[in-house]
């Protein structure tokens, strides 16, 4: 009997050991499987910033504030004699032509033939028909009647002619002064991309190195590089530029230029214009309000048509179309540099009436020379 109940009591507590024990392992399995997805994790709290070590003294170099750097005002050289400068480009450029031209007058029997080669060498330097004829005439009776046989005569007697032809009695002086106290008013013209920006660049650096005050106005409103080109050249002489709002009225900033250079007694205006297509004329038109304006408040007194000599004919047709808009008065030949066919000087003046006055013999800042007929024919037979 007391065997049997010994044997209960041991099974109830096996029995309750068994259940604690299962109570307690699931209780903490339990624990471990709880997932922390409502508990947002304590906000970790940042070490407070380090202080920034000092440095040792002597490493550290205090920076001083850049001061603003004035842009340096470059000191132009005086246009007197560039031609003579710039000669050997202009011969190097118009070899071809010099050379073809001395051989063919110093042959020994000049006959038709060689007559008609020379008309042909000059056409095709696009000095232009008439004005080939009439060279030709000339020079052939010039030979006959004084005798000469010999190439030397014959070189001297061919220089004389084209001299002539060029015409030294051209007044090729840029009109930048004005009267009456007013300023002088340069306005530019020509197609895009014939460098009017660069020359009204380069004329203001001929006009700074003679000591004239000048001030720049970019009436080319439609484009805003040609603007900042422009005033990039003022500032390297010192000269301000007049600017308007992009595609704003050119007229107008003409007008205001001239009449700032007016108040401050400014010795010359050079005024940018925009390139005008010469096909459109209600832009061609534009050009033409741009100098009326102007001279309400004062008179232009040189308009310069800036033909790039490496266009050929194409030039003489644009020199032909901006002349019915406005007075050309001057020719400016850019980039003479670039093409063997320097008798577009001749077509040109021929076609206007109007001389020559500067050419560009280069991209450098200083490589537009005031034109010399003399130094012209000379380069040319070099
Ligand atoms: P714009 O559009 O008529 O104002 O023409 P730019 O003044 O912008 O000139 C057009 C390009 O022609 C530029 O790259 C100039 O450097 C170049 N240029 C101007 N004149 C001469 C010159 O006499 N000789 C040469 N080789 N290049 C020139």
């Amino acid at each position: 009997m007391i065997d049997s109940a010994l044997l209960y009591v041991l099974i109830a507590v096996v029995l309750l050991v068994v259940a604690v024990g299962a109570l307690v392992f699931v209780r903490t399995r339990a624990g471990k499987t709880e997932q922390p997805t409502v508990r947002t994790a304590p906000p970790v709290e940042k070490p407070p910033a380090e202080e920034p070590a000092e440095a040792p003294v002597d490493l550290v170099e205090e920076e001083e504030p850049a001061a603003p750097v004035a842009p340096e005002i470059e000191k132009p050289e005086p246009a007197a004699g560039r031609m003579q400068r710039l000669r050997a480009r202009l011969a190097r450029s118009q070899s071809s032509l010099g050379r073809g031209l001395l051989a063919l007058i110093a042959r020994d029997k000049l006959d038709d033939e060689t007559w008609e080669e020379i008309e042909d060498t000059l056409i095709a330097a696009d000095v232009g028909v008439e004005p080939t004829q009439e060279l030709v005439e000339k020079l052939r009776t010039r030979m006959r009647v004084e005798g000469i046989d010999d190439p030397e005569g014959a070189r001297h007697a061919l220089r004389e002619e084209l001299i002539a032809l060029v015409d030294p009695s051209f007044d090729r002086t840029v009109a930048s002064a004005g009267s009456d106290g007013e300023p002088g008013v340069v306005l530019l013209v020509g197609v895009n991309g014939t460098g009017k920006t660069t020359t009204v660049g380069r004329i203001a650096r001929v006009l700074v190195a003679e000591e004239k005050s000048v001030l720049l106005a970019a009436a080319d409103t439609f484009r805003a590089a040609a603007a900042d080109q422009l005033q990039t050249w003022g500032e390297r002489v010192g000269s301000q530029t007049v600017r308007g709002p992009e595609g704003g009225d050119p007229a107008s900033v003409a007008f205001d230029a001239v009449k700032r250079g007016s108040e401050e007694d400014i010795d010359t205006v050079l005024v940018d214009t925009a390139g005008r297509l010469h096909t459109k004329a209600g832009l061609m038109d534009e050009l033409g309000k741009v100098k009326r304006v102007i001279e309400k408040q004062a008179p232009v007194t040189e308009v310069l048509l800036v033909i790039d000599a490496t266009t050929g004919q194409n030039g003489l047709v644009q020199a032909r179309v901006f002349a019915e808009v406005v007075d050309v008065t001057g020719v400016v030949l850019t980039k003479l540099d670039g093409t063997a066919k320097g008798g577009i000087v001749i077509a040109v003046q021929r076609e206007l009436g109007v001389p020559v006055k500067l050419v560009g013999l280069g991209e450098g800042a200083d490589d537009l020379a005031p034109f010399v007929a003399q130094d012209f024919v000379d380069a040319l037979l070099d």
